[in-house]
């Protein structure tokens, strides 16, 4: 089969891998639908992981049942599937309790797995023709037959619930103000969660026009860092107190108005922008400092995270990989009432040949390029 292969820093191929087969009685095959880029994906595609050249990226993905292993009992062939980013087991300590994002079964010494992922265990991703899902009873999300909401559907993999989750993090409460720092996909899903939850005012942060464009039309304020500094802006437009809640849909690469990479940037900045005792969400990805990888990766596992003003605040935060089999059904459901269309965030749809140009555009954020779904049956 074809799928998106990683060659070295900045490029991918599209080449022929071998097809995916059932290797255990709870496996299905999918044939790949639709399957998204991500920023996460952006972490290995620009070399700042250990990924090994070879690896087969993809971790947002649904699709048609192929075929089933023999001990799968409630998925059959040609049900409609999404499978959430992270691969769980379902019967572990974590599972149990919902935290399906930290599995303690599918990757051995590191919490959590993925598809496509490099240190989320072997699991290949779906930005391919077919994908192999384990504990599938358990990894898939069935959809109504069809291919009404598809878009909307595909984001039931990562973003949707990823920014959902920044929300329950920080438990944003009706009413409440949210600052949101970045508005690329996940920051934009964030402050559509934190609307959709009740939220009065929502501040989104970003340096990029046409993704701060994307806020205003969902009703978010967009706040452009490079005009000037984003804690100011946000307390001039909350009395000086800062918003009760606080969003990082960044990062460890945030960059400094001039372009320059300042992986704590946003965490204090964060600090700055909530009230005291107020609550933080984060989602953007923090690499664990790394003594074996890349130089720069180990450096950046290491923070210059102002501790003492977040005590002095008296602020809490929640962390972490989003568990997102805790809110997919429900979002799934608001999505077929019409109540949620979160692919106003899509900016492109393409086939699979074209995900080395489409990396390219979404890697150096060019003017437009927001979220792009690659659709291997084209
Ligand atoms: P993205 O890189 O497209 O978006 C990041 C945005 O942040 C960009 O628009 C950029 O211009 C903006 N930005 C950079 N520096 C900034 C700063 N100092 N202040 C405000 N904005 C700034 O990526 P994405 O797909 O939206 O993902 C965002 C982050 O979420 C990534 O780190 C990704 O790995 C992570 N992520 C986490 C989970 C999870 O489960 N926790 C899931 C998916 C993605
Ligand atoms: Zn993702």
């Amino acid at each position: 089969m074809k799928a998106v292969v990683y060659k070295e820093p900045f490029k991918v191929a599209v080449e022929d891998v071998p097809d995916p087969r059932i290797e255990h009685p709870n496996d299905v095959i999918v044939k790949i639908t639709t399957t998204a880029i991500c920023g996460s994906d952006l972490h290995m595609y620009e070399g700042r992981t250990g990924a090994e050249p070879g690896i087969v990226f993809g971790h947002e993905n649904m699709g048609i049942v192929e075929e089933t292993g023999p001990g799968v009992t409630s998925i059959h062939r040609g049900d409609r599937v999404v499978l959430p980013f992270n691969v769980a087991c379902g019967f572990c300590k974590n599972c149990l309790a919902g935290k399906t994002g930290f599995c303690l079964t599918v990757n051995e010494g590191f919490a959590g797995g993925a598809y496509g992922y490099v240190s989320m265990g072997p699991f290949i991703g779906g930005q391919a023709q077919y994908l192999r899902v384990p504990y599938a009873d358990f990894n898939c999300l069935k959809l109504p037959p069809g291919d009404e909401h598809e878009d909307d559907f595909a984001l039931l993999a990562d973003i949707f619930p990823t920014g959902y989750h920044a929300t329950e993090l920080a438990q944003v409460s009706p009413g409440e103000t949210v600052c949101v720092y970045g508005a690329g996909p996940v920051g934009l899903m964030a402050a559509y969660s934190a609307l959709l939850r009740g939220a009065s005012r929502v501040f989104s942060v970003d340096r990029q026009p046409d993704r701060l464009r994307v806020a205003h039309e969902i009703g978010a304020i967009p706040i452009d860092y490079s005009k000037g500094d984003a804690v100011e802006q946000i307390k001039e437009q909350t009395d000086g107190e800062g918003t009760d809640k606080g969003i990082d849909a960044v990062g460890y690469q945030a960059t400094v108005p001039e372009g320059e990479e300042q992986p704590a940037m946003v965490l204090n900045s964060l600090v700055e922008s909530v009230r005291p005792t107020g609550m933080l969400g984060i989602v953007g990805l923090y690499v664990p400092a790394d003594p074996g990888g890349p130089s720069d990766s180990a450096k950046k596992g290491e923070l210059l995270f102002k501790i003492g003003r977040f005590f002095e605040k008296g602020l809490r935060a929640g962390t972490g990989q989003a568990n997102v089999k805790a809110y997919n059904r429900q979002l799934r459901d608001m999505i077929i009432a019409g109540r949620a269309n979160p692919s106003f965030v899509v900016s492109h749809r393409l086939p699979l040949a074209e995900a080395p140009e489409a990396y390219e555009h979404f890697d150096k954020r060019d003017n437009g390029w927001t979220k792009v779904l690659l659709k291997p049956q084209m």
